[in-house]
């Protein structure tokens, strides 16, 4: 389950896999690949409702996208996601 994302703080626009999210305190938090900074934190629910949307992505793009923007993210430390076509491993 890859999905990108654009670090708000050095721009890199990362592909990242939904298990690279480290359990810390009851959240998950994920962080950027070049400068280390914390792009989400997420708690077990909005997890679960980003691998549910991931899931769906082959089946229907927009509704990930409103499932995305339904999640209670912090304003200020919110990145752009962008979600595209994602393909299990054969
Ligand atoms: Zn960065």
């Amino acid at each position: 389950m890859l999905f990108s994302l654009i670090c708000p703080k050095c721009l890199h626009k990362g592909k990242y896999n939904i298990a690279q999210l480290n359990e810390e305190n009851d959240y998950w938090r994920l962080f950027c690949q070049n400068c280390n900074h914390e792009l989400l934190v997420v708690s077990h629910s909005e997890r679960e409702q980003i691998i549910q949307g991931l899931a769906l992505t082959e089946k229907y793009v927009p509704d990930i996208l409103n499932a995305y923007k339904n999640l209670d993210l912090d304003k200020d430390t919110s990145s752009k996601v962008e979600f595209g076509r994602v393909r299990e491993k054969d």
